[in-house]
C-alpha cells in the first residue's frame, strides 16, 4: 500500500478530550477518528490491527473447539423478560422501536439469544459439549463514556458461550477457555494476568478476569508475589487479623458526644476511642428496604461485596433524613444496639465477629455506647466479607503482605450454572432418557479494548510501538526522494515489490515530505521496521533498517531484503 493512497491522518497535537495516552495515541496515529461520545470510527490502519487481533481470537477460539456464528444486534424484548435482564441490565441497555411500536435491544451481550438458539438445536447428551462464539459489535449505553475505546457506547466483543451436561463438564470447557485466553493475550504482545473477579450482574460461581497492568487502568488487582494469589479489589480477601477481645466492660453505656460525627473525631481526645474500636453503622436502601452495614471503624465497605450480598438489587446509602426516619438518628450517631425496627436487615463484616468492649453511635443525635459486645448486643442477620482490602495486609493465602495495582480489564469468563438454561429451556436429555438443563459458561473478550490495551502497554515519547503480530503493517519503506524514476524512488518500489511477494505487509511513504516529518510519521504509528533510502546512503550502496525499538542498521543494498527479513523473525 502506498500512503498517498490510503488515509492515514496523522496529528502532531491530540484533541483535548483525548484523556489518556493510549487514547492520543489512537487519534495522533490516525487510526481512529470520533463521531461522537464513545462512538469512533475505524480508519484503515486502526483496521487493519483491529483485523489482526480478531484473527487471533478466532484461530484460538478455533483451535479450542469453539464454533464461530454470529448473532443479530437487534433483539427482541421478550427473551429478555423471560431471564428477568429487562429489568436488571436496563441501566445499559440501547432500546429501540419498530414502527409497530415493538421494543428492541441493542446487544450488549448474547446469553438470551444463544440459550434461545440452543433450547431449539440440542436436545441430547450426544450433542454436548458445544462451545458457540462471535465476534460482533455491542452496545452499552455508558452515561460517560471515556479513554476512547476502553469505555464506548458502541465497540467489538467476541462472546463465547459453553453446553455442557454436568458442572465437572462445564469445567473443563471453563479451562479450554482460560488457556486460550492465556494465548490470546500472549500473542498480542501483552503482559497479562488472570485474578478471581465478582461475577457481578451476569451471575454464576465461578470467574476470572484477565488483566492487563496499566497506570491508567480501571480496575484494582490485589496480588501476591510470594505465592501468585491475584484477585479483583472488588472480591479479594486477605489474612488481616480479627478483633482482638477485651474484657467485657459491663453493659452498654450511654455517653454525650456533642458535635461528634466522625470516626476519626471520636478517636481524638477527650475521647480517644481508637478506629478500630468503633463500629461503623451504614444505612442503606435496597430497593426501598433499609438494611444496616456494620463495620469497623478502620475499615472500608467494600459496595460490590455488599451487593452481591444484597442480591444484586438497586441500592443506596439512606439521605439523613431517612436515617431519621429509620434508626431515630442522623448520620454519625447512628448504631444497631438500640432502636432497630425488628423488620430491619443487619449486615455485620467479619472482622467484627466476637468484638467487644466496642463504641458506636446510641441512635440519639450527640451521643455514643461504649462496652458494646457484638455477640451480646448487636442482632446480627448476617455475617459477610463485606470490607476493602488495603496494599499491605497478609495474603489470605500465604500471610506475605499483599500489593495492589491497577490494570485494564482485557478478557473475562464466567461459569454460569443452569441459569439461563433453565430459563429459556435450554435442557437435553441424558443417557437415561431424563431432561436435564444444560450446564453454562460464557467468555468473552473486548477486541476494541484489548487493541488501546496494546497501545497503553506499547509505547515510547515517539509513538505506538506495536507487537509484529498486530502491526497494521510490519514495515514502512521511506524513500526520501519520491520522483518517478529517481533511483532512490527505483530501489523502494524493488523493495516494496520483493517483500510484497514474501508475504511481508509493507506500506511506501510515498509522500512529498521532509524526512524529519516521513521518521516522526512512521515512528508515532509505530511500524515495527523502518527503512529509509536516501540519496547519500545509496551512494554508499546502503539502506538504514531501523527497528522501532532498536539500533539502526546500515545494510548493502543488494543484502537489504534479507536484512528485513531477519528483523522480521521473532526472537528466539
Ligand atoms: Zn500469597
Amino acid at each position: 500500500m502506498k500512503w498517498t493512497e490510503t488515509l492515514i491522518p496523522t496529528l502532531r497535537e491530540a484533541p483535548s478530550d483525548a484523556e489518556i495516552l493510549s487514547h492520543k495515541l489512537l487519534l495522533r496515529a490516525g487510526l481512529i477518528r470520533k463521531l461522537a461520545g464513545g462512538v469512533y470510527t475505524f480508519l484503515p490502519l486502526g483496521l487493519r490491527v483491529l483485523r489482526k487481533v480478531e484473527q487471533i481470537i478466532r484461530e484460538e477460539m478455533d483451535r479450542a473447539g469453539a464454533i464461530e456464528v454470529l448473532m443479530p444486534a437487534l433483539q427482541p424484548r421478550e427473551i429478555w423478560e423471560q431471564t428477568g435482564r429487562a429489568e436488571t441490565a436496563k441501566g445499559v441497555l440501547f432500546k429501540v422501536r419498530d414502527g409497530a411500536d415493538r421494543e428492541w435491544f441493542l446487544s450488549p451481550t448474547a446469553e438470551e439469544v444463544i440459550t434461545t438458539l440452543a433450547a431449539h438445536e440440542i436436545s441430547s447428551y450426544r450433542q454436548l459439549p458445544r462451545n458457540f462464539y462471535q465476534i460482533s459489535t455491542k452496545f452499552r449505553d455508558e452515561i460517560r463514556p471515556r479513554f476512547g475505546l476502553m469505555r464506548a457506547k458502541e465497540f467489538i466483543m467476541k462472546d463465547a458461550y459453553s453446553f455442557d451436561v454436568s458442572d465437572a463438564a462445564a469445567m473443563a470447557s471453563y479451562q479450554k477457555m482460560y488457556a486460550a485466553y492465556h494465548r490470546i493475550f500472549d500473542r498480542c504482545g501483552l503482559q497479562n494476568f488472570p485474578v478471581e473477579a465478582d461475577s457481578g450482574v451476569i451471575g454464576g460461581s465461578h470467574s476470572h478476569e484477565f488483566m492487563v497492568p496499566a497506570d491508567t487502568g480501571e480496575n484494582e488487582v490485589v496480588f501476591c508475589e510470594a505465592c501468585g494469589y491475584a484477585a479483583n479489589r472488588e472480591k479479594a480477601t486477605s489474612g488481616v487479623p480479627g478483633t482482638a477481645a477485651r474484657e467485657p466492660g459491663g453493659a452498654p453505656e450511654q455517653f454525650a458526644t456533642p458535635g461528634v460525627v466522625t470516626i476519626e473525631a471520636l478517636s481524638r481526645e477527650p475521647y480517644g476511642v481508637a478506629a478500630h474500636r468503633q463500629i461503623k453503622t451504614l444505612v442503606y436502601l435496597v430497593e426501598d428496604s433499609p438494611v444496616l452495614v456494620l463495620i469497623r471503624g478502620d475499615d472500608q465497605l467494600n459496595e460490590t461485596k455488599f451487593s452481591a450480598r444484597t442480591g444484586g438489587l438497586t441500592f443506596r446509602p439512606a439521605t439523613p433524613e431517612e436515617c431519621v426516619e429509620i434508626l431515630g438518628a442522623r448520620p454519625g450517631s447512628l448504631g444497631a444496639v438500640r432502636r432497630v425496627p425488628a423488620e430491619v436487615r443487619v449486615l455485620a463484616d467479619e472482622r467484627l465477629r466476637g468484638a467487644n468492649d466496642m463504641t458506636t453511635g446510641a441512635n440519639e443525635d450527640g451521643f455514643h455506647l461504649r462496652h458494646v459486645a457484638m455477640d451480646r448486643d448487636v442482632r446480627v442477620s448476617d455475617w459477610f466479607d463485606l470490607r476493602t482490602v488495603a496494599a499491605g495486609e497478609p495474603c489470605v493465602k500465604c500471610g506475605q503482605p499483599l500489593n495492589i495495582r491497577r490494570a485494564i480489564e482485557v478478557g473475562h469468563v464466567f461459569k454460569l450454572g443452569t441459569k439461563y438454561s433453565e430459563k429459556l429451556g435450554a435442557s437435553y436429555l441424558d443417557e437415561s432418557g431424563a431432561r436435564r438443563p444444560c450446564v453454562m459458561g460464557c467468555y468473552g473478550i473486548g477486541v476494541t479494548r484489548t487493541l488501546q490495551a496494546i497501545i497503553e502497554q506499547g509505547n515510547d515519547k515517539d509513538g505506538i510501538i506495536w507487537p509484529l503480530s498486530v502491526a497494521p503493517y510490519q514495515v514502512c519503506l521511506t524513500p526520501l526522494q519520491v520522483a518517478a524514476g529517481h533511483p532512490v524512488m527505483e530501489l523502494a518500489e524493488t523493495l516494496y515489490r520483493e517483500l510484497t511477494a514474501r508475504g511481508v505487509e509493507v506500506l511506501l511513504d510515498d509522500r512529498d515530505e521532509r524526512p524529519g516529518v516521513k521518521f516522526k510519521d512512521a515512528d508515532l504509528v509505530g511500524f515495527p521496521i523502518r527503512v529509509a533510502i536516501g540519496e547519500k546512503s545509496l551512494a554508499r550502496g546502503q539502506v538504514e533498517i531501523k527497528p522501532r525499538r532498536g539500533a539502526l542498521l546500515a545494510v548493502d543494498c543488494a543484502a537489504a531484503v534479507s536484512g528485513i527479513m531477519a528483523q522480521l523473525q521473532p526472537p528466539g
